[in-house]
Formats: C-alpha cells, structure tokens, sequence
C-alpha cells in the first residue's frame, strides 16, 4: 500500500521511536496524567507556593524543620516508608510541625517494568507506615525519581492518592547550595511547586548539608519576594 522495502521499515521503526518517546513522556513528564491523575504546579493566581522534600525522613530532617520553623514556613514532606519505619521520630516530628505528609513509595523503587501487584503493594506498605507513625494519611503521592508506570493509576485511586510533579526541582543531591538556589530562584513564580530533598533515597545518615543550606537562604529570599509558603493541599485546594 505504497509502503515496500525500507519505507515500510522505515515507517515502523518510526512508529517504536514515537512509542518509546510517548512512554518516556508518559512515564517522566511533569505534566503527564497517562499513568495516573498529576498535578504538578498550582494556581499562577496567588503569590503562593509550595516547597515539598522527597526521600526522608533522614537523621538530618530536624535541621530543616528547624530552618522552616525560623520563618514559621510550612512545607510538604514526601516520605519513604522504609525511612518512617527507621526514623519514625523525625517523621512524626514533621507531622507534629504542621507540615503535611505525603507518600514517596516504600522503598523507593524505580516502577518501570514493575508489575501492577508490586507498585500497589509498596504504595499500600507505604501509605500504612506513614499513617501508623506519623498519624496523618496522605493524599498526594509522588514518584520514585519521578517515574510513573501501569499499575500506578490503580493504586493511586484505591489508596485516595493524586500524584504530583513539580515545577521546579533543585538536583540538590549533585549540585552545590549556591547552584541549588540560583536555580530554583530563577524558576520560581506564582503557584511553583519546588522539589528538594531531605534524605537521599534510602541511605543511613545521609549528607544533606547542600538541602539544609538551601533552605536557609532560599526561604527568606522568596520571603522577601513576597511568596507565601504553602502545603500541597494549600496550594491546590485553598479554603480562603
Ligand atoms: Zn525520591
């Protein structure tokens, strides 16, 4: 049908590429909804944003709370439930500061390719651990690395979970506290939603000193910007 020899190869190898490209969005964009309901920035607006911390809670988290509580700024913590299971104090402490807590996985798998059974069960072990811990029951569920996949759609549903990106993210595990800022300043505006991160993954007393220097001096210049710090569900849901 006018397609022979190398045209023909040639429009299907065309066809993977556009799969395999729609996948990648799919799986990694921020603004993708394929594998489940996401959001990732609120209302542009308010002068209003949210700063939300993946990966913890680490031996380090207090400092951070610390940082915020200095400018009595609220954020959202998305926690690891392995990480709530080993530090269930410095989890709590973040609940009991009047951060919200959302859910980042339990063990902080990479879900491409993982059947639909695991990622609802890591959701689920995750979504419990925080609960019995910290006494708070996620709405918002954020991604391992980012990446969602089949299977997370269900499980978000079935566990009450809206996924949420971000607008901005810091690379604060690999770059230096004065990039980390420079970046998530510049790519700041209304209804930003700003991802750093408070543990690194699963790891035992991880160095966070690039995250804790970060928020010292990022909160009080959007401060001075006129941002007001809000949780996700401030952000996105306002009751005012
Ligand atoms: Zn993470």
């Amino acid at each position: 049908m006018g397609l022979a020899g190398g045209g023909l190869i040639q429009a299907v190898s065309g066809a993977a590429v556009a799969s395999s490209a729609f996948l990648a969005w799919a799986a990694r964009g921020r603004s993708a909804s394929v594998f489940g309901r996401s959001v990732w920035r609120g209302p542009r607006s308010r002068r209003a944003i949210a700063l939300t911390f993946d990966d913890g809670p680490s031996e380090r988290t207090p400092e951070i709370l610390e940082a915020l509580a200095r400018h009595g700024v609220r954020a959202t913590f998305f926690q690891c439930g392995a990480n709530v299971g080993r530090l269930p104090a410095e989890a709590r402490a973040a609940a009991e500061g009047g951060h919200e807590i959302g859910n980042h996985s339990y063990c902080h798998p990479l879900f491409c390719f993982r059947s639909r059974r695991f990622i609802e069960e890591d959701l689920s072990r995750a979504q419990q651990t925080i609960l019995d811990h910290t006494g708070a029951r996620p709405v918002w569920f954020r991604a391992p690395f980012g990446v969602r996949w089949f299977g997370v759609a269900r499980a978000q549903r079935r566990l009450g979970l809206t996924g949420v990106m971000w607008t901005a993210i810091g690379y604060d595990w690999k770059l230096g506290a004065d990039a980390v800022v420079e970046r998530l300043a510049a790519g700041v505006s209304n209804g930003s939603i700003l991802c750093l991160h408070d543990g690194r993954e699963l790891r035992v007393r991880p160095d966070i000193g690039v995250t804790v220097e970060t928020v010292r001096r990022l909160v009080p210049m959007l401060l001075d910007r006129g941002y007001r710090f809000e949780t996700v569900s401030q952000l996105l849901c306002p009751t005012t």
